[in-house]
């Protein structure tokens, strides 16, 4: 069967199968639901090629290891750490690696297809991955995180590598992080592998514009948004969930535009301020307090009173299933722009559109992060490097002429801009499918 085949009316090639496979609980899918529950809603725009669209459902690799270390007080714990690599139709897997204690295999399975989802979404020549750990990472030392980190570096080597799958930062993990994989990986390789990983510290063939790429993408594709919609940047109220790697970034380069930083949430607080935040201020304040709340000129609200907060524009940037049916309603910015993978389930993405909020989706509002680590792998190879300069206009480019294509996809068929997202890398992902074929 190849996509120029008419498929008539089958099901495609797993038909009969399982719908759900035995390693998840049919009763309670967890975050890989809400990506099903996408792909259902992609498939009738899918024309001949859904055929195929059982591939996306599917990951096509996972691997559950054990992490055991020796913990600095001499007794051996031990981890859940996962990789699972969503697709690699379109050329080898990519994403992050996340420690957190409320790590799953069917959120590392969502977080793999959505970067599927992602890179075919900007046309990066990448499938998608992702890998976690379950920790909670502020209860240990930098020297038991390290064991762990090379530890599952380690047993998840089996099927990593500069062109089999390429790991980088997420929640909690950082560019020193990146910088033990990518030792522990050459170590065990007998050569210096560094493009291995990307996000890793620019000393160590890491790009220059990686920290900040996954913000600047929040701030471009949003800043298309607001044209579109004919939203002046100059004052716009902005609300930010999250403010690490990438919320932190998004409301730096929001405010250097012009932009009032109004709510910032993270996990010691919330704080508001009608006057407007300076994000350099509060993440000094953060850097030397371990908290967000208290800071100068902002008063301290309820974690609930972030969702009403009157803002233009709001930012997810911390976990998934944030915005829910419990405050979708409550919700007052005309855009939302999804710096965070999946904060928004289904149901409240519909609410959202039946409200007239526009959502840049998590697929392509965060790209920039790998799109930057694209570069990164890109330069790595050719022991090339690029000046940042280069490299934010490269992004800022890739990121505006994918937000202009897939804004018309969604004009064209009058749907949401994520299912416009989703219609453009599914039609990707599984053309490359149908053009391979099935091995054997
Ligand atoms: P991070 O660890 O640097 O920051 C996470 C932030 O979320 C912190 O400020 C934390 O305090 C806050 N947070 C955690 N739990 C919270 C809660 N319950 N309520 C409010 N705030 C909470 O992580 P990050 O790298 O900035 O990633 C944030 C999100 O963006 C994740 O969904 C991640 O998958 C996604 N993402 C990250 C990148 C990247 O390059 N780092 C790229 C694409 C997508």
């Amino acid at each position: 069967m190849t996509a120029t085949q008419d498929p008539t009316n089958s099901t495609g090639p797993t038909s009969g199968a399982h719908a759900i496979p035995s390693y998840l609980d049919p009763n309670n899918i967890g975050p890989y639901e809400i990506y099903l529950e996408q792909v259902e809603r992609v498939t009738p725009y899918l024309g001949k090629l859904a055929y195929w669209a059982e591939t996306l459902k599917r990951p096509k690799r996972i691997l559950v290891v054990d992490v055991p270390i020796h913990l600095d007080d001499g007794t051996v714990a031990h981890f859940e750490g996962y990789r699972v690599q969503h697709n690699t139709s379109r050329g080898p897997a990519k994403g992050g690696v996340r420690y957190h204690q409320d790590v799953t295999l069917s959120e590392v399975m969502a977080l793999s297809a959505w970067m599927t989802v992602k890179n075919a979404a900007v046309n990066l020549p990448y499938g998608g991955g992702k890998g976690g750990i379950r920790i909670d990472p502020r209860k240990y030392s930098t020297g038991e995180l390290e064991r762990l980190t090379r530890r599952y570096t380690t047993e998840i080597g089996l099927i990593i590598g500069p062109e089999k799958d390429i790991p980088a930062p997420d929640v909690n993990t950082n560019p020193q992080t990146m910088a033990w994989m990518m030792d522990t990986y050459s170590m065990n390789v007998g050569r210096t592998a560094t493009g291995v990983v990307t996000g890793k510290p620019v000393s160590l063939g890491g790009s220059l514009g990686r920290g900040d790429a996954t913000g600047r993408g929040v701030f471009v594709t949003g800043a298309e948004a607001m044209k579109k919609l004919g939203m002046p940047m100059q004052g716009a109220r902005v609300a930010v969930q999250g403010f690490g790697n990438v919320g932190e970034a998004a409301t730096r380069i929001f405010h250097e535009h012009g932009a009032k930083i109004v709510a910032i949430q993270d996990v010691t607080g919330t704080i508001h301020s009608d006057a407007g935040i300076d994000p350099k201020a509060a993440l000094e304040h953060l850097r030397r307090t371990g908290k967000i709340t208290e800071l100068p000129g902002t008063e301290e609200i309820k974690r609930d009173e972030f969702w009403g907060v009157d803002c233009d524009v709001m930012i997810p940037a911390a976990l998934e299933k944030q915005i829910t049916l419990a405050n979708a309603g409550q919700i007052r910015a005309k855009l939302i722009v999804e710096g965070a993978n999946g904060p928004t389930i289904p149901a409240a993405d519909d609410l959202l559109a039946e409200r007239g909020v526009t959502v840049v989706p998590d697929v392509l509002a965060n790209a920039g992060g790998v799109t930057v680590s694209y570069f990164e792998w890109v330069q790595d190879f050719s022991s090339f490097f690029w000046t940042e300069d280069e490299i934010n206009k490269r992004l800022d480019r890739i990121m505006s002429e994918a937000f202009g294509s897939l804004w018309d996809v969604k004009e064209r068929h009058g749907v949401t801009l994520r299912t416009a997202v989703y219609i453009v890398a599914c039609t990707r992902v599984l053309e490359a499918r149908a053009l391979r074929g099935l091995y054997p």
